[in-house]
């Protein structure tokens, strides 16, 4: 399952990072004040939060393609990833804080940003976590629930989810098993979208309000289905919002293993 996903889940999701470096649309969240509150023009003029994206977190393996080590950062560049940010005064927020933000303009910290977890990867739990607590930062965990306690495969348990739960991070639904949100019909949402999202909510016991598509991918017409089931916001990667629908169309960009802080940073100011 692991090698299945992985391979799948890298080939899919290149095409996308490749369109990341495009230049995006910044207006002023001034122009937000002029506009009906919590409308969608009104969410895409503010100014978008830089949102990271993680898989794996750890040393490349003689076997990882060229490919898979854009979704593979080693632990020495996490590293020295969260300390720049914490160097830099940025500080993480979570998801209920960007809806609020977004529908309201309720204040943010300084220098925001959001720092987000895909495929239940055990790394996440044993790297990431620790470095995070160092800063005092939180995250956002996507987990795809057919992985869960595949602790052999290097997935995270349900304790651990749960424990990250516990520790102020939140944990948000990746469907079963990595399909195409694009290809989602009758049993899908069921199989996809409302077992995953109500075996979550047993393990956190906390309502899971917040959904990542598998492979960033995303089409318009299926989007009012999350609203139907009363998500919040959606997570793609670094494609255009749907200027129709932002809340489910929110921008992340992969922080990639080959980058150096540098580039990080750069691609952090240039990207949202
Ligand atoms: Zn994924």
């Amino acid at each position: 399952m692991l090698k299945f996903l992985s391979s799948t889940l890298l080939i899919g999701l290149f095409g996308t990072f490749v369109s990341q470096s495009k230049p995006t649309n910044i207006t002023a969240s001034a122009t937000a004040a002029a506009l009906p509150q919590g409308s969608a023009a009104a969410i895409m003029a503010r100014k978008q939060v830089p949102i990271l994206c993680y898989h794996q977190i750890r040393d490349w393996r003689p076997k990882d393609s060229k490919t898979s080590k854009d979704y593979i950062i080693p632990i020495a560049a996490f590293k020295a990833h969260m300390k720049m940010l914490a160097d830099s005064g940025y500080h993480t927020i979570l998801p209920d804080q960007l809806y609020d933000y977004l529908t309201k303009g309720t204040a943010l910290p300084s220098k925001p940003i959001m720092l987000t977890f895909d495929d239940t990867d055990l790394d996440q739990f044993e790297v990431a976590r620790p470095e995070m607590k160092k800063y005092g930062f939180k995250g956002v965990f996507f987990i795809m629930t057919v992985s869960i306690g595949k602790t052999t495969r290097h997935y995270m348990s349900a304790e651990q989810i749960k424990q990250l739960s516990d520790e102020g991070n939140v944990i948000a639904a990746h469907t079963y098993d990595h399909h195409s949100f694009k290809k989602f019909q009758g049993k899908d949402w069921e199989i996809q979208l409302d077992k995953p999202t109500k075996k979550l909510e047993g393990i956190t016991g906390k309502p899971i309000k917040y959904f990542a598509f598998p492979f960033g991918l995303w089409n318009a017409e299926n989007l009012p289905q999350l609203h139907k089931r009363g998500f919040k916001l959606a997570f793609q990667l670094s494609e255009k919002r749907d200027p129709q629908d932002p809340l489910m169309t929110v921008r992340r960009i992969l922080d990639s293993g080959y980058w150096t802080v540098k580039n990080l940073s750069n691609s952090i100011r240039h990207s949202f």
